[in-house]
């Protein structure tokens, strides 16, 4: 799955959540949040992202991988 990072944060510009074909991007409170269950990795919110937060979670430079657990946080409340 695809894993949205530190960028969105206070951005939330959610042309993401308009080019997602899956419609699993949410909105939370200081950013959005890909749902790994239903994404289908086809990559067109890292081309919609303004700000480049959007990473593969293979490719997740070292110092986002806390973001990966953000993620997984943010989908266990909902
Ligand atoms: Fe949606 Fe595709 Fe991005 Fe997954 S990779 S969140 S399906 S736009």
């Amino acid at each position: 799955a695809y894993v949205i990072t530190e960028e969105c944060v206070d951005i939330q510009d959610k042309s993401c959540m308009q080019e997602c074909p899956a419609d699993c991007i949410f909105e939370g409170r200081r950013m959005t949040y890909i749902d790994p269950a239903l994404c289908i990795d086809c990559g067109a919110c890292i081309t919609a992202c303004p700000v480049d937060a959007v990473y593969y979670e293979a490719e997740l430079p070292a110092e986002k991988e806390n973001y990966l657990e953000y993620n997984e946080r943010f989908f266990e409340e909902v």
